[in-house]
């Protein structure tokens, strides 16, 4: 049986048990109408997705789709789980302090504060200039 989210053609939202996906979609227990599958939120193994982090988070508008309403919302809402997630599990919230500069140079590798400028604007550069690394190593400067 797999747990998903359905939402019916007025609108309304639920969960229900299904044994496969050929299944036939049920109806919806308010009004009767036969409802769609909607993509679950919840993994198989019943983890929680700690979803993209901090970093993996627009900053700018650009980023949103120009402001766009419904990626907004998208993105409220996965950095509002995440605040969930990170009170129940402080290892994952990774560098919280704030982010003093996020473009030109430091686009993928941002200035924090506290951060050496000097250091800072150095790996920086060399992260910039390296074309052959695509991979988001943030692993590196923990510490
Ligand atoms: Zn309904």
């Amino acid at each position: 049986m797999i747990l998903y989210d359905f939402a019916c053609p007025s609108g309304h939202e639920f969960e229900a048990l299904i044994g496969s996906m050929s299944d036939d979609d049920p109806a919806c227990p308010t009004c009767g109408r036969t409802a769609a599958r909607r993509p679950s939120k919840l993994n198989i193994g019943g983890l929680a997705d700690p979803g993209p982090s901090r970093d993996q988070m627009p900053r700018t508008w650009v980023q949103t789709n120009r402001g766009d309403r419904e990626t907004l919302r998208h993105w409220h809402d996965l950095a509002a789980r995440r605040d969930k997630l990170e009170d129940k599990h402080p290892e994952l919230a990774g560098d919280r302090r704030p982010v003093l500069a996020h473009e030109g140079v430091f686009a993928r590798r941002p200035l924090r504060a506290g951060d050496d400028i000097a250091t800072a604007v150095r790996e920086a550069t060399s992260a910039a200039s390296s074309t052959t690394e695509h991979d988001t190593h943030d692993s590196e400067r923990q510490g």
